[in-house]
């Protein structure tokens, strides 16, 4: 049987620290499913529609990579595509705790369990957030973006 791990998060934008984790994640799994989670309360920076094409552009020629976008809970979205496990990056120790406090809710909730991967050092410091930040300042985000981002699609 096919062993599929689901990637969720906001991916707003998809950074080099989001690919490492992928690249890192097929040496493990015969499948990633990058998730987009759709947040209601907030429409985020790129659109949803806009960064699943900015993602599937990413991995068009790698069928073991699927990218989907999802509303609700993780867990839900895990089960309704089969998925048993859950992927996660630790950049930090405020990474770390948070994400072991939702592992450890959805592993005793749903049994469904995260596999975490430390960031490879290159992007310890790289976040969504700093490229967000410097695009508003004006600032060339390129060099934190995997190769063959659409950034036209970008502000
Ligand atoms: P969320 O809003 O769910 O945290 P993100 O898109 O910010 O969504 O991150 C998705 C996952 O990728 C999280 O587990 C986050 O810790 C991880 N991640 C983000 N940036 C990096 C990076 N540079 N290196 C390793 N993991 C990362």
């Amino acid at each position: 049987m096919k062993k599929s791990v689901l990637f969720p998060g906001s991916f707003d934008p998809f950074t080099l620290g989001h690919a490492n984790l992928v690249a890192r994640a097929l040496a493990l799994f015969d499948e990633v499913v990058i998730a987009v989670g759709i947040n209601e309360q907030k429409a985020g920076w790129i659109p949803v529609e806009t960064r699943l094409i900015q993602i599937r552009a990413i991995y068009k020629d790698d069928a073991r990579v699927r990218v989907e976008s999802y509303s609700g809970l993780t867990t839900d979205f895990a089960h309704s595509i089969g998925t048993k496990a859950i992927l996660r990056g630790v950049r930090t120790v405020k990474d770390f705790e948070y994400e072991m406090q939702m592992a450890d809710v959805n592993r005793q909730l749903t049994g469904i369990d995260t596999v975490v991967l430390f960031a490879d050092p290159r992007y310890a410091s790289l976040s969504s957030s700093l490229v967000r930040e410097l695009a508003h300042f004006g600032k060339d985000i390129t060099a934190f973006l995997p190769e063959g981002f659409l950034l036209k699609n970008v502000d």
